[in-house]
């Protein structure tokens, strides 16, 4: 069974005489530094120049380069996009490494696919929530939390978990909840969920529905509803009682036809590529693959990015949520740092 922790135990204490680094100020940065900051720990925040260390300053932070804060710093999490954190390491983090510090993560990819070697004599963590930054942040100020991974890759004070642990105390994650993992796991097990489940598979299902219905005629408004908008209520039935309790709530014939289509659509063949895709996960494919592409200057990335905006299904949504005075604005437009 998973080891699971709670705020009881937690201790702040293993980071009351530390300055924490925050290396970014995106959707993970801002939020645990402004979490943190609320849990009473001396936060600064290592950024280039530009919108983000402005924001930064807005916020009331300390803001300096990523070289001086990794200098200053006890502690230092790399909150960067994962593809560029073996330059920056390499280039401004490592030089202000002294023995003792801890390196600290929220996803593993740059440990698990060797872009970064951290010297021996430094911990190394992991803090993992598994939300979005801004609801990371949005959870803390309504005194709840986000559930949170946490991993020790290296040992080398003794007290790598304690500070793990503290850091998730910190930014509101034993409030919900927060499971030990390895980085290798959590690297794996995050990619895959979101290329196959959450954010590829999902993405091409509606896609492909809505594709079905409009392609047969019916207005793309009514598609949408069906395809896109109503997944929201079916998965939150899921997420707060297993599929059993959405079962329970929809029709009996939603229920009948769910159940005898749904393996029609995903089939034994869609398990197959789901393991390919994994495989390519496991043995760093997939890494490569991005970092190749992000090397080339994204081409490919670009291409499938601006298809996947002009699909009509995006076109119907952005007119019909306008019209939708109960819908809460976007959690990402309202913070204004779209992605
Ligand atoms: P974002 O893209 O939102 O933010 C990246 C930040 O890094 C920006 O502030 C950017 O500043 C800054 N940055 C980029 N390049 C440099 C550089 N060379 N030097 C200094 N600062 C730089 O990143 P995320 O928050 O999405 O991701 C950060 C980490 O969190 C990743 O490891 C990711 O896997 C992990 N994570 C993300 C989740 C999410 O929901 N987004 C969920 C869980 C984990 P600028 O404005 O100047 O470009
Ligand atoms: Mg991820
Ligand atoms: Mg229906």
């Amino acid at each position: 069974n998973a080891k699971l922790y709670y705020d009881d135990s937690a201790d702040l204490r293993w980071l009351a005489d530390k300055t924490v680094a925050i290396i970014g100020y995106g959707s993970q940065g801002h939020a645990h530094a402004l979490n943190l900051r609320d849990s009473g720990v001396n936060v600064i925040i290592g950024i280039r120049p530009g919108h983000s260390r402005d924001r930064a300053n807005e916020q009331g932070f300390r803001t300096m380069d990523v070289k001086d804060a990794a200098r200053e710093a006890d502690i230092i999490q790399i909150l960067t996009p994962d593809h560029l954190q073996g330059q920056l390491f390499e280039e401004d983090i490592l030089p202000g490494l002294e023995p003792g510090n801890a390196l600290a993560f929220a996803h593993g990819f740059a440990i698990r696919f060797k872009q970064i070697i951290p010297p021996p004599d430094v911990d190394v963590f992991m803090v993992a929530p598994k939300a979005p930054g801004h609801l990371v942040r949005r959870l803390y100020v309504e005194g709840q939390g986000t559930p949170a991974l946490v991993a020790v890759e290296q040992d080398a004070t003794g007290h790598a978990l304690d500070m793990a642990l503290a850091y998730a105390k910190g930014i509101g994650a034993t409030r919900a909840g927060v499971i030990r993992t390895t980085f290798a796991e959590e690297t794996e097990t995050d990619l895959f969920g979101e290329q196959a489940v959450l954010c590829g598979g999902v993405t091409s299902l509606i896609q492909a529905g809505f594709e079905t219905l409009t392609g047969a005629g019916y207005q793309p408004e009514i598609a949408y509803f069906e395809t896109l908008h109503e997944l929201k209520l079916i998965v939150d039935l899921i997420y707060e009682g297993g599929m059993g309790a959405m079962w329970y709530s929809v029709s009996d014939t939603a229920e009948y036809g769910g159940l005898t289509v749904g393996p029609k659509i995903v089939t034994e063949e869609t398990k197959q590529e789901m393991q390919r895709v994994l495989a390519d996960i496991q043995n760093g494919t997939f890494a490569e693959r991005w970092i190749a592409e992000n090397q080339a200057g994204r081409p490919s990335f670009n291409r499938m990015r601006q298809a996947a905006k002009e699909h009509s299904v995006e076109d119907v949504g952005r007119e019909l949520r306008s019209m939708m005075s109960w819908l809460k604005p976007s959690v990402v437009e309202q913070d204004g740092v779209g992605k």
